[in-house]
C-alpha cells in the first residue's frame, strides 16, 4: 500500500506512554470520591503520598471515566514501531476521506472516530481494554483502540503479513463506527438478550467487513500488487476461533460472533466490488444465506 507522504489523521491519540496502575478497582472509587471533593489538586496530593503503596505518578483525569487509572511512564518507541504509528494515522486519515465522501453522497454527515494507540491495558468507555482482545471499537466513546503489538501477532501467529492486512484491521473497526453513526449498532445491541443474538452479531461483523471493502475500493489507486490478497488472508485468519484459541487457549463455538473465514472474505469482496455505503445489507437475507 502506498502510504508515505499521504495525509495523516489528527484524530490519533498516542497513549503508549500511559500505563494502567495495578489494583485500581478500590483505589478508583476512593479517588473518584476524593476527586469529587477536592478536584484535581486532591488527586495529585493523593498521588504524591502514594496511597495503598501504589506510586501513582501523574494521573490522567480522563482515565477516571474508564474505571481505571493510568500513569505516565517513560516510553521510547523503536523506529519500526514509530513507522507503524505513522502508518495507522495515514490509514485512519484515508478512512476519514472515504466516509466523509460516502456519507455526503447519501445526504448525511460523517464524524470521525478517534484512534487510541495504547500498550497492554487501557481504560476505555467500554471497560478496560486489553491488548489480548485485539483492536476494537467502543461505541460508547466512539474510539478505536489498538496495541500495535497486534500487528506482530497478525503476521507471526495468524500468518497474515503485509501492510494492507494491517490497514484492513483498522478499516474494519472504522466500519463499526460507521454502523454506530447509522444507528445499526444500537439496533443490534438492543437484541442482546435474545437467544439468537450471536446471529445478529455475525451480521454486524460481516457488514463491517463489507464496509472495509468499500474503503479498499476507494483506495485502489494506492494499492500495490498483492494488497487485496493480504486483506483477504487477514479476513480469513482472524476469525473468532483463531482469536479465541489465542486469548483464552480454548475455542467456544457458541460464542462465535464474526462469521466464518469464507463469509468474511466474501463480504469484504462485495464491498470492494461495490464501493458504496448503501449496498451491504447483511440484515435482510436469511441467516443461512449470508
Ligand atoms: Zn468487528
Amino acid at each position: 500500500m502506498k502510504w508515505k507522504g499521504r495525509r495523516q489523521s489528527t484524530n490519533v491519540d498516542d497513549a503508549r506512554g500511559k500505563t494502567m496502575v495495578a489494583g485500581t478497582a478500590s483505589l478508583g472509587l476512593l479517588l473518584r470520591f476524593v476527586g469529587g471533593r477536592w478536584g484535581l489538586k486532591g488527586l495529585l496530593v493523593l498521588a504524591g503520598i502514594g496511597i495503598l503503596g501504589v506510586q501513582l505518578g501523574l494521573l490522567d483525569p480522563a482515565a477516571l471515566m474508564g474505571g481505571g487509572q493510568v500513569k505516565e511512564v517513560e516510553y521510547q518507541a523503536s523506529a519500526e514501531e514509530q513507522e507503524q504509528f505513522d502508518f495507522v494515522t495515514v490509514v485512519l486519515g484515508s478512512t476519514e476521506d472515504v466516509w466523509a465522501e460516502e456519507f455526503q453522497r447519501v445526504g448525511q454527515q460523517y464524524t470521525a472516530p478517534r484512534l487510541v494507540v495504547y500498550r497492554s491495558q487501557y481504560p476505555t468507555g467500554c471497560g478496560v481494554g486489553d491488548a489480548r482482545m485485539g483492536p476494537f471499537y467502543c461505541p460508547a466513546d466512539q474510539n478505536i483502540y489498538i496495541d500495535l503489538g497486534f500487528y506482530t501477532a497478525l503476521e507471526e501467529e495468524f500468518d497474515a503479513p503485509g501492510d494492507f492486512a494491517q490497514a484492513y484491521v483498522i478499516a474494519h473497526e472504522v466500519g463499526h463506527h460507521v454502523q454506530n453513526l447509522l444507528g445499526i449498532s444500537d439496533q443490534v445491541a438492543a437484541l442482546r438478550n435474545r437467544p439468537d443474538y450471536n446471529e445478529y452479531s455475525v451480521r454486524l461483523e460481516l457488514q463491517a467487513d463489507y464496509l472495509a471493502g468499500v474503503w479498499a475500493k476507494h483506495n485502489q489507486r494506492y494499492l500495490d500488487r498483492g494488497d487485496i490478497e493480504e486483506a483477504m488472508r487477514a479476513a480469513n485468519q482472524i476469525g473468532d476461533d483463531a482469536i479465541q484459541s489465542r486469548t483464552q487457549g480454548r475455542i467456544t463455538p457458541h460464542a462465535f460472533t464474526h462469521g466464518t473465514s469464507e463469509q468474511r472474505m466474501r463480504w469484504f469482496g462485495r464491498g470492494l466490488q461495490s464501493g458504496r455505503i448503501d449496498d451491504g445489507d447483511t440484515f435482510e437475507m436469511p441467516y443461512n444465506k449470508l
